[in-house]
């Protein structure tokens, strides 16, 4: 077996807003292919690694060709030749040759497009399903609990909704197929619904509803009902969850949500008085990326029984993740491969959130391609959850039709609810 890099090859194709986005292939010395695309996302915590831009009259300077040109020339010219199957040694050449610490030079677009197209050459190159490449490092491969965005607010929708994501999540089942069949039923569900209601049925970015609700509240009661009407039970098997973003409405120490200027405590306070009215088991980014001491507050009073994500606030990131293990905030981690910009650090990040007992939620951007290396990456950690939107539009479907196609391989049982929600 001839392991080593033979070419490597990049492309932009288009991401689901219509954006171009970097796509690299990786071809290897007996001509196996790796190929990969990377996410982009728009609610972007500050920060993230670096994606790098044109910035120049084409694309409304959203083009990645500095991002093309880097992979094609530097990149290449130190990755050729090196065996494709040693992803620890390919990430630190990539990260070296870079030389930042965000990824400010080649573009963490750059760097992460090579990084997974080579993982994916690999798995073909072993004959080898992709998730079967990855640490178990929450346990044997199982299939996540989808965390499913139905109704979108915020960044993500052109409503008057602040909190970005009201996300069903279907826990209470035997197998894989039977919970994301009970949350396409809530979708369709809640789609009659608002039609009936002459409420718009429009959808937003991740393929969730975005129609003009006036109060958060008024949103969690539609979705409970729509959760009843489609024959499960609120709660006892189908929870809920909110990713909040609230950095994006976080102004000069105040939390502006729904007419009301809030500060931190009295933003937390809101948060907790939901968690009491619904059954609601995770939320995310519910303080600012920069709110710690709110973030404290929050995991001090409910952490022991609510899921609390950092999206924003981690962004994947190790030394901000360990940061947040030592001041005690969250004790769940939001994990989106674009934001830190390579696979082995990915895994690194993860890696720590489990020896502290934080869980990881695995997820896509709310810019995505059809690239469907998320669901591997989900199984292989077995971190449990993923976040990967609706059950529609063709971005969010192929994460989901890709874990059906998985759950054959490792059984639709292995369903894992211990790393889930719950800590
Ligand atoms: P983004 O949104 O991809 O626009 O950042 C997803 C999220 O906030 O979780
Ligand atoms: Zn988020």
């Amino acid at each position: 077996m001839n392991k080593k890099i033979k070419s490597i090859s990049a492309r932009h194709i288009l991401d689901s807003r219509a954006n171009p986005t970097i796509e690299v292939e990786i071809i290897t010395d007996d001509n196996t292919l790796g190929r990969a695309a990377v996410p982009s996302g728009a609610s972007t915590g500050a920060l993230e690694a670096h994606e790098l831009r044109d910035n120049d009259s084409s694309f409304n300077g959203k083009g990645v060709n500095k991002a093309i040109e880097n992979v094609k020339t530097t990149i290449s010219k130190s990755l050729v030749g090196i065996d494709v199957t040693d992803q620890n040694e390919i990430d630190k050449t990539l990260i070296e040759l870079d030389g930042t610490d965000n990824k400010n030079n080649l573009g963490a677009n750059a760097i992460l497009a090579v990084s997974m197209a080579s993982m994916r050459a690999s798995a073909n190159l072993q004959s080898k399903q992709l998730f079967e490449l990855f640490p178990n490092i929450y346990g044997q491969p199982s299939l996540p609990v989808p965390f499913m965005n139905i109704l979108n607010g915020g960044a993500h929708a052109d409503n008057s909704v602040d909190i970005q994501e009201f996300m069903i999540v279907p826990f209470g089942f035997e197998t894989f197929d039977n919970s994301l069949k009970a949350g396409v039923e809530i979708y369709h569900t809640l789609k009659k619904r608002l039609k009936t209601n002459k409420l718009s049925t429009n959808v937003g970015d991740e393929g969730g509803f975005a129609p003009n609700f006036s109060s958060s509240k008024e949103i969690l009661d539609e979705i409970m009902q729509s959760i009843s009407e489609a024959g499960y039970d609120p709660g006892v098997n189908v929870s809920l969850a909110l990713d909040v973003a609230s950095s994006e409405f976080f102004e000069d120490s105040f939390y502006k949500i729904e007419g009301n200027q809030l500060n931190s405590i009295e933003m937390a306070d809101y948060l907790i008085d939901l968690t009491t009215k619904y059954p609601i088991i995770s939320i995310e980014d519910g303080l600012a990326e920069d709110d710690w001491d709110g973030w404290n507050y929050l995991t001090d009073k409910i952490g022991k029984n609510i899921q609390l994500v950092g999206d924003d606030l981690f962004v994947t990131q190790e030394k901000i993740l360990q940061k947040g293990i030592d001041d005690k905030c969250a004790n769940s981690i939001l994990v989106k491969v674009n934001q830190v910009g390579s696979v082995t650090e990915t895994i690194n990040t993860m890696m720590l959130a489990k020896e502290n007992r934080y869980t990881s939620v695995i997820s896509h951007r709310s810019g995505e391609t059809e690239d469907t290396f998320i669901s591997h990456l989900c199984v292989g950690t077995s971190s449990g959850q993923i976040k990967t939107g609706a059950p529609a539009r063709s971005e969010r479907t192929a994460k989901y039709n890709e874990l059906l196609r998985i759950g054959e391989l490792v059984g639709f049982e292995k369903f894992n609810l211990q790393n889930w929600g719950h800590v």
